[in-house]
């Protein structure tokens, strides 16, 4: 049976772990070759795609650095080609430990937190999505074949919380990225979508289910579950393919529930 990603050709930041991995999984697949973009080794997330009859290729990335993200786009190119679909999915939560959860004790407040913190945050979570949208961009109207590029955001694009200050500005800043994206490269057939999930459970929120935040979480998530990597993918794999031939500039919202607008 045919795939929806056939013959398509993926490049996923942060796809050795958690959702951007459940990415590398789904779209391998349906058929896809694979570009696995990570700080992390990923020799896992290769596997994976290959044990399912597609090829892939790990590229270690600095997604906060324009160099890395220019010779990503380039060892891409030189390996498969073509990119014909970005899941820029790299981030971190908080600044001084990347996978893991932040806290809302004094220290993680605004008013006290380094500057250097907030400056991680956002390199990372937005200004890596901009780089990596960037770069990739520029290579899918260079090859003129059109493109999909789909960013992940957050709920915290939409709802504040304390303690997390520096990621919700960050996801607010490419849920706007996003929209700026969309309109920018709609001339050229390139569609850019972000997702904006709930609380997934992956190793950036094990320690999620112990922690005030954690009870927080459910009580604003109506189903009373955290999410699995596998149901965000199925949201990108919707927005890489066909199915989404109309969807530009789109949040979707694999959230449980959460109230969000
Ligand atoms: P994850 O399992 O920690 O995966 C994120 C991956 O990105 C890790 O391998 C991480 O490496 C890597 N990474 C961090 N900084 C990077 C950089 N500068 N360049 C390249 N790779 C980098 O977390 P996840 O939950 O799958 O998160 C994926 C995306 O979903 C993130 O953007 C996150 O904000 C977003 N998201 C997650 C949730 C959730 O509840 N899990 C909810 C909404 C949105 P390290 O381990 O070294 O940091």
């Amino acid at each position: 049976m045919a795939g929806k990603l056939d013959g398509k050709v993926a490049v996923i930041t942060g796809g050795a772990s958690g959702i951007g991995r459940a990415c590398a999984e789904l779209y391998a697949e349906e058929g896809a070759n694979i570009v696995i973009a990570d700080l992390q080794e990923g020799n896992g997330a290769v596997a994976a795609v290959q044990e399912r009859g597609r090829e892939a290729v790990f590229i270690a990335t600095d997604t906060s650095e324009e160099g890395s993200c220019e010779n990503l786009a380039a060892l891409a190119i030189e390996k498969f080609g073509a990119i014909d679909v970005l899941v820029a999915a790299a981030g971190i939560g908080h600044a001084g430990a990347t996978s893991d959860v932040a806290d809302d004790s004094s220290a993680m407040l605004l008013v006290n937190q380094p500057l250097s913190s907030w400056q991680r945050v956002i390199d990372v979570n937005l200004n890596g999505v901009m780089l990596s949208d960037r770069a990739i961009g520029r290579r899918m109207i260079e090859a003129g074949n059109g493109g999909v590029i789909i960013n992940i955001a957050s709920i915290m694009a939409k709802v504040p919380q304390v303690g997390v200050g520096p990621y919700c500005v960050s996801k607010a800043g490419v849920w706007m990225l996003t929209k700026i994206m969309a309109m920018e490269l709609a001339p050229y057939d390139i569609r850019v979508n972000a997702i904006g999930p709930g609380f997934i459970d992956t190793p950036m929120t094990a320690g999620l289910n112990v922690s005030e935040t954690g009870r927080w979480a459910m009580a604003i998530t109506p189903m009373r579950r955290m999410g699995t990597a596998e149901e965000v993918a199925s949201t990108a794999l919707f927005l890489a393919s066909d199915d989404a031939s109309f969807y530009t500039g789109a949040l979707l919202h694999p959230h449980g529930g959460v109230f969000t607008d």
